[in-house]
């Protein structure tokens, strides 16, 4: 069987999709719009590979093949013959039913295409092909080599088998498959980012200061890592974006972005990566 799987989007979660599939010993081919993109993520590959040789999760060996597994590419025409494609390129309407639009012109008629986005209708991406059925959502979690859930998203006409497909294939990586419908932030979002959101709301209104409200739900509620740092984490931004997401298309008042989360968005507070959120970070 042809084990050539196409990444387009070089990126945070792109990178991450590639070399999953590279450790599972499938061929493939990772593109982006510029050298220095796919440059940029090979070497987050290696990086990550190295970091679970040091830590004896890895041998040198097998880490040296899956590097060698990934083909840089700055030509979609490259993905002809892949099983599969995910789709992991910067979170735009427009942008992706574009993609799917030239995939479905290049690839053959088997070929599944996914998508990793977090927030677009995998319907409506799927709307831009001619091969519905055979779209659907993949949505890994970042970081993708550590996170072991795959959100498999049918869109309203995703075949059966192709959510089979897509299903066997995550637990080839060593996931956990989650089949849901596609519906605004499908269920991950749908459920944290309202969490986050009312967090926010906790500390706009002085209910409790940033620490006592992660504390809460860090050792009342058993999470990882609070509710405020996990914001800043994710980027002010995005979680902004997902949350007038679900505003908008659910329509529903409950979804109504804090006007704090917007205020500190409108300063350039986005979190970690500015150096700036509900914490400081050392840049
Ligand atoms: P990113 O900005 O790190 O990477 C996006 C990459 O796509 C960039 O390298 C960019 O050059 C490339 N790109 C843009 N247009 C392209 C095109 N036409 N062809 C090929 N490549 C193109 O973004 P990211 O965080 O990796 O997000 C990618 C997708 O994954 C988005 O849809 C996002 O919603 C989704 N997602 C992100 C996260 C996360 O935590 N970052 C988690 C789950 C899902």
């Amino acid at each position: 069987m042809n084990r050539k799987i196409g990444v387009v989007g070089a990126g945070t979660m792109g990178n991450g999709i590639a070399q999953v599939f590279a450790m599972a010993g499938y061929d493939v081919i990772m593109n982006d719009i510029d050298q220095k993109f796919v440059d940029r993520g090979l070497a987050t590959v290696k990086k990550s590979l190295g970091r679970m040789v040091e830590k004896a999760k890895l041998a040198q060996d097998a880490a040296d093949a899956a590097v060698s597994r990934i083909k840089p590419s700055l030509d979609l025409n490259e993905l002809e013959d892949c099983v599969l494609v995910v789709e992991a390129a910067t979170e735009n309407q427009m942008l992706k039913a574009e993609l799917f639009a030239k995939l479905d012109g290049i690839c053959g008629p088997d070929t599944i295409l996914a998508t990793n986005t977090s927030t677009i209708s995998v319907t409506a991406i799927a709307a831009s092909t001619k091969r519905p059925g055979r779209v659907i959502g993949m949505h890994f979690m970042n970081p993708v080599p550590v996170m072991l859930l795959v959100e498999v998203v049918n869109g309203l006409g995703t075949l059966p088998e192709v959510t089979d497909a897509v299903v066997s294939l995550s637990k080839e990586l060593g996931k956990t498959p989650v089949v849901v419908n596609d519906s605004p932030g499908f269920v991950s979002n749908r459920v944290l980012l309202p969490m986050i959101n009312e967090a926010i709301f906790c500390l706009e209104s002085g209910v409790g200061d940033k620490e006592a409200i992660d504390t809460v739900m860090k050792l009342g509620m058993n999470h990882p890592i609070g509710p405020l740092a996990l914001a800043d984490l994710i980027g002010l931004d995005v979680c902004l974006a997902i949350m007038n997401v679900l505003h908008n298309d659910l329509g529903d008042s409950k979804y109504r972005p804090c006007p704090l989360l917007k205020r500190m968005v409108a300063a350039g507070y986005l979190g970690r990566k500015t150096g700036r959120g509900f914490y400081e970070y050392q840049k």
